[in-house]
C-alpha cells in the first residue's frame, strides 16, 4: 500500500482533489520537514460529500446488517493485511515509535471495525408491554448523514472509533481527520474502495478545522456530530450545532489524576505509571498528568520514578528501543515549552527533563522533548489545572484519602482517573467519589470496547463505545400498538 505526496479527498467512492486546488503542508514531526500535502478543503467539498452521502443513504440504511457486517469485517481484514504499511505511515505522520503504531494504533483501528461489525449483529431494541392494553416497541433507525471529526494524537485509532459504529448502524458519513495527521485516513479510503464499501457511504474530507470542519458542523443536512478534540474547540462546536438541534457527542480534554496509596503493589504501579505518564509522549487524553503519592512512599516514589523517566529512550520513531518519539508539531512543541516556563514561574522544581532534545542528522529539526517530572506545585496552580498534553507530569504528596479526592476533583476536567491501592474497600470508596467518566484501579488503559467511554465536566458530553455508540448513531422511535 503506497502513500502519496498529494493526498486526496474521498467523495462518492472516488479519490478527488479539493475543488479549490489548494493544499496544506503535512510535516514529518521527526524531521520538521514537509513531506506531503493534504487538500485544503472548504464548504464546496463538504457540500459534494453531503450530496454523495445523501444519495447513498437510502440504499445503505436498508442494507441488511449481515451485509454491513461483511463489508466492515472486510475493511478490518484489509487493515490487518496492510498493518505494516499503515503503522509506518502513522509513525512518519505523527512522530510516534513504530512499536506503538504497530502494536497499539493500527491493531486498535482494525479492532474498532471488527468490534462494531459484529456488535451490529447483536444490537436489539426495547419493547414495553402495557398489560391488557397495548405493546410498545422501539425502532432504532439510522440518523442519516452524520459528521465525524477526530484529533491527531491517535489518528486512525480514533477516526475508526467513530466511523465504524456510524456505518454499522446504517448512517452515511462525512468525516474529517486532523489536518496534522491525515495520512492513514487517506489510506483508509483506498481500503474502503478495495473492500467494496458502496460509493458515498463514507466520505473523507481533509482540511483545516475552522474551514472544512466548520463547514461540516454548520451543514444543515448533517444531523449528528461525533467530535473528539480540545475542550475549547468542543465549546465552539456546541455553540454552532446546538441551535440547529444536532445530536452531539463531545470527547474533550483532560487533566487526569493518578492517585497512589502507600499500600499499592509498588513495582506494578511504577511500571504502569511510567506508561500512563509518557506513552505516546503524553499525548493521550487518558494519560495521568497529575500524580498524587501518599506521603510514606513519596520519597521512594520520586527517586525511582525520576530514575526510570531519565532512562526512557527518546528519538527516532524507527530506532530500536525508542520509547518516545517526537511530539506532533512545532506549534504543539512551543505550547508545551510555554507550559514548562509557566511551571518554573509558578515555583515548580524540574526534577528531570524540561528541555528540547537536539538530535543529529535527518532528525536535527525534529520536535523532540525530554520527558519531564515537576514537583513543588500547589494543586490549584495553572500547571495543575490546565491540560498540557505532552510528556510532562507533576508529582505531589498527600496525607489523607479525603485530601487527595479533593485534589483529584479540583479541576474543571473529568475524563479518567487511576487509583493504586491493595485496600479493596478504599478502592471502591474512592472510585465512587471521583468525578470522572472512567476510573482505573491498579491498571491503566485496560480497555474493553463494550464499556462506556467519555468524560464529565469539561471533558465532554455523551459516551462512546459499545451500546452507547450504537445508540448515539441511531434515533429511537417508539411504536405503540393498542389491542
Ligand atoms: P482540536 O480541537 O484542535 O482538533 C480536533 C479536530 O477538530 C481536528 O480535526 C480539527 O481540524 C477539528 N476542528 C478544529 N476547529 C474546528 C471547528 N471550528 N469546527 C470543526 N472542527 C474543528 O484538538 P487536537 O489538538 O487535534 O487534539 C488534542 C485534544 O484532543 C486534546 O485536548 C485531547 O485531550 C483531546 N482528546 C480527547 C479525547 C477523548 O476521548 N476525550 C481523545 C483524544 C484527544
Amino acid at each position: 500500500m503506497t502513500t502519496d505526496q498529494y493526498l486526496q479527498n474521498f467523495i462518492d467512492g472516488e479519490l478527488v482533489p479539493p475543488i479549490s486546488g489548494n493544499y496544506i503542508d503535512d510535516y514529518n514531526p521527526s524531521t520538521g520537514k514537509v513531506y506531503a500535502y493534504l487538500p485544503d478543503s472548504d464548504a464546496a467539498d463538504v457540500q459534494k460529500a453531503v450530496e454523495a452521502a445523501e444519495r447513498a443513504f437510502p440504499s445503505w440504511s436498508r442494507t441488511g446488517t449481515q451485509e454491513r457486517f461483511r463489508i466492515l469485517l472486510r475493511i478490518a481484514d484489509l487493515i490487518d493485511e496492510h498493518l505494516d504499511d499503515l503503522a509506518r505511515a502513522e509513525s512518519i505522520d505523527a512522530g510516534k515509535p513504530i512499536s506503538v503504531s504497530s502494536r497499539i494504533d493500527i491493531p486498535r483501528a482494525r479492532d474498532n471495525f471488527r468490534f462494531f461489525a459484529t456488535a451490529i449483529l447483536h444490537f436489539s431494541s426495547e419493547s414495553h408491554h402495557m398489560e391488557g392494553q397495548a405493546t410498545n416497541f422501539t425502532l432504532r433507525q439510522p440518523i442519516g448523514v452524520v459528521g465525524c471529526i477526530s484529533p491527531w494524537n491517535l489518528p486512525l485509532y480514533l477516526f475508526s472509533w467513530k466511523i465504524a459504529p456510524a456505518l454499522a448502524t446504517g448512517n452515511c458519513v462525512v468525516a474529517k481527520p486532523s489536518e496534522v495527521t491525515p495520512m492513514t485516513a487517506y489510506l483508509l479510503a483506498k481500503i474502503c474502495q478495495e473492500a467494496g464499501l458502496p460509493p458515498g457511504v463514507l466520505n473523507i474530507v481533509h482540511g483545516l478545522g475552522p474551514k472544512a470542519g466548520q463547514a461540516i458542523v454548520e451543514h444543515p443536512r448533517i444531523k449528528a456530530i461525533s467530535f473528539t478534540g480540545g475542550t475549547n474547540t468542543g465549546r465552539h462546536l456546541a455553540r454552532t450545532a446546538a441551535p440547529m438541534f444536532k445530536k452531539l457527542s463531545l470527547e474533550l480534554g483532560g487533566k487526569n489524576p493518578n492517585i497512589i496509596f502507600a499500600d499499592c503493589d509498588f513495582e506494578e504501579m511504577m511500571k504502569t505509571t511510567i506508561r500512563s505518564s509518557f506513552a505516546n509522549s503524553g499525548q493521550i487524553c487518558l494519560c495521568g498528568s497529575r500524580i498524587y503519592v501518599e506521603r510514606p512512599i513519596y520519597e521512594k516514589f520520586r527517586e525511582e520514578f525520576v530514575r526510570r523517566t531519565k532512562a526512557l529512550q527518546v528519538g527516532d520513531p524507527f530506532g530500536e528501543g525508542t520509547k518516545m518519539g517526537a511530539v506532533v508539531s512545532q506549534p504543539h512543541l512551543e505550547k508545551i515549552m510555554a507550559c514548562l516556563d509557566l511551571a518554573r514561574e509558578e515555583g515548580g522544581t524540574i526534577l528531570c527533563g524540561g528541555e528540547r532534545l537536539s538530535l543529529d542528522g535527518e532528525l536535527a529539526g525534529g520536535y523532540f522533548l525530554q520527558p519531564t517530572v515537576i514537583e513543588g506545585l500547589a494543586p490549584n496552580c495553572r500547571t495543575n489545572q490546565e491540560e498540557i498534553f505532552g510528556p510532562v507530569v507533576t508529582i505531589t504528596p498527600f496525607d489523607t484519602e479525603e485530601e487527595v479526592i479533593g485534589y483529584a476533583n479540583g479541576t474543571t476536567y473529568g475524563l479518567s482517573s487511576t487509583v493504586w491501592t491493595t485496600n479493596l474497600p478504599r478502592a471502591h470508596r474512592v472510585a465512587e467519589q471521583l468525578q470522572a467518566g472512567i476510573v482505573w484501579i491498579n491498571c491503566w488503559l485496560l480497555r474493553d470496547l463494550r464499556t462506556p467511554f467519555g468524560g464529565v465536566k469539561n471533558s465532554g458530553v455523551g459516551r462512546e463505545g459499545g451500546l452507547e455508540a450504537l445508540r448515539f448513531f441511531t434515533e429511537p422511535k417508539n411504536v405503540c400498538i393498542k389491542y
